[in-house]
């Protein structure tokens, strides 16, 4: 679909002499002031704009400056790392978080770990190192830290109107005009509440994963986990050590894969074999034997039969859930039907008396700053985007790091934010092969970057195989560098 904005931004495209080539140094620097309805806008010239500044946010402001691009970024937080950074109130982060994905998997292709961190760091070095990231690329000078973003809105001349409130503003708005906004505001932080039965009654605790931020939290309670996510997982494990007593509910049985097999990395031995071009049903099998003959059949602990095979679910890597469940500390048990004034009823007809029942049901995307057109999204609150990132409607409008892999997002958003910094700059160096390009693919919006049947939820909106993905990623690149 070509709106009546991308006419008016390939005209101005067409028509304008100058491109861009650097960064105008303040943001306040605006090259003109025009008014809409009254208003001040200032015109920020062919500037991109980036809405946070974790760690897609960080990459995606090294990939357009290394483009030639003028960024500038808003964080509302007063410091890098987004969900990384724990002294933040809204960091979904718990004392004990390591990575899930390896460091090989989860570091930047072009800004290694450090040889001497363990295969999965802790969320403290985490956060070190996207602050060295930004150090390292000098990206701190393009950020506002401590500025909401509170509304994008197409101009009329075919750019994009942001307004922001911020502490340095004295708390005031002030609207200013980009050539482009790249959205990178993570989709780990607005939790997702299932309305229960009766939930409105119980007298005890009830609180999501994301207020989790500490075993002391657990320590001599009955505690209930709703949720077998990684961080379900993490948090039954815990309080399989330190809660008095812990259930954990689960919908259906999943596949526990260890964090090592065969002596690594369990996500290095699934890249190679994926690597490999092992067809899916071959790693199935293979997956599944390996599970045999190490942790063996599930449903000896107690735990539900999987009703999938593996990889149709967002992988779970945790090694300690089924030891804990071997040694008792841990009580699987099936969904949650209702709660009552003093406890839970689950599927099968238990019961449970907890007093504290942590929700570890997940995260929403929340982009409550536009209008869902802008973002395709659709009945079910999903955005449909090209590539998990390009809006359909508006080729300068992108979207970083609405990925679900099944290993680290880290190296991927690196390659989507350095798709989306090229994408820019080929609409300004050849706009003809670039509408060409864009009428060819802005309608794929179909999202699937995964040979296995997925199951649906929510959970699984942004579900994909890294290796799928990236190969979709560089074909549109050379694409594009054809087109250059
Ligand atoms: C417990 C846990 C463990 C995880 N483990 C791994 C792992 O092992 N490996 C892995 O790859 N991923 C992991 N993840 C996924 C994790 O979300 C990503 O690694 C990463 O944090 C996503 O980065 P992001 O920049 O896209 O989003 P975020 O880190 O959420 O950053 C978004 C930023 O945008 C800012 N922002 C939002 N809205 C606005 C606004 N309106 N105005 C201004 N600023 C705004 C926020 O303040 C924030 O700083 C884990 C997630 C959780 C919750």
């Amino acid at each position: 679909m070509r709106t009546r904005e991308h006419r008016q931004t390939e005209r101005r495209s067409k028509g304008r002499a100058r491109v861009s080539t650097g960064r105008i140094d303040e943001p306040t620097g605006a090259v003109a002031t025009l008014w809409r309805g009254g208003e001040a806008v200032y015109d920020r010239g062919e500037n991109v704009c980036v809405i946070g500044a974790g760690l897609s946010g960080l990459v995606a402001i090294k990939n357009l400056r290394e483009q030639g691009f003028g960024v500038d970024c808003y964080e509302r937080e007063t410091g890098v790392g987004g969900a990384w950074n724990w002294r933040h109130d809204r960091s979904p982060v718990y004392a004990s978080t390591h990575l899930i994905s390896s460091k090989p998997f989860t570091q930047f292709p072009d800004f290694p770990m450090p040889d001497s961190w363990p295969d999965y760091p802790h969320h403290s070095q985490v956060l070190a190192y996207l602050e060295r990231y930004a150090d390292h690329f000098g990206l701190r000078e393009h950020i506002w830290f401590g500025t909401d973003v509170t509304s994008v809105q197409p101009s009329e001349d075919g750019r994009w109107d942001v307004t922001v409130n911020g502490a340095r503003g004295g708390g005031q708005s002030r609207t200013q005009r980009y050539a482009a906004v790249v959205i990178a505001n993570g989709h780990n932080w607005s939790p997702k509440l299932p309305a229960y039965e009766g939930i409105e009654d119980f007298k005890g605790e009830t609180i999501h994963a994301s207020a989790y931020k500490d075993a002391a939290q657990l320590r001599a309670r009955r505690v209930l986990v709703i949720g077998a996510g990684n961080t379900g997982c993490d948090i039954a494990v815990e309080a399989g050590q330190q809660a008095a007593r812990c259930w954990h509910s689960s919908r259906r049985g999943y596949w526990y894969a260890p964090k090592y097999a065969y002596g690594r990395p369990a996500d290095q031995i699934n890249d190679m074999v994926q690597a490999l071009h092992v067809p899916l049903r071959l790693r199935q099998w293979l997956f599944h034997r390996t599970l045999r003959r190490t942790v063996g059949n599930l449903t000896r602990f107690g735990l539900p039969k999987p009703d999938h095979r593996v990889y149709e679910t967002h992988p779970i890597a945790n090694s300690q859930l089924v030891y804990y469940v071997g040694h008792g500390a841990i009580t699987p048990v099936p969904d949650v039907v209702r709660f009552t004034r003093t406890g839970v009823e689950f599927a099968d007809g238990r019961t449970a008396e907890p007093d504290l029942v942590i929700l570890a049901t997940g995260y929403l995307p929340r982009f409550e700053f536009l209008s869902p057109d802008l973002l395709n999204v659709d009945a079910e609150g999903r955005p449909r985007l090209y590539l998990h990132a390009f809006s359909p409607a508006y080729p300068t409008l992108a979207v970083a790091g609405l990925l679900q892999p099944d290993s680290a997002v880290f190296s991927l958003v690196h390659w989507q934010t350095v798709a989306i910094a090229k994408w820019l700059r080929l609409r300004e160096s050849a706009p003809d092969r670039a509408e060409s390009f864009w009428r060819r693919h802005h309608r794929d919006v179909s999202g699937r970057f995964n040979p296995a049947r997925v199951k649906q939820s929510t959970r699984h909106w942004f579900e994909i195989s890294h290796t799928v993905y990236l190969r979709a990623l560089e074909r549109a690149m050379r694409e594009m560098e054809a087109g250059q």
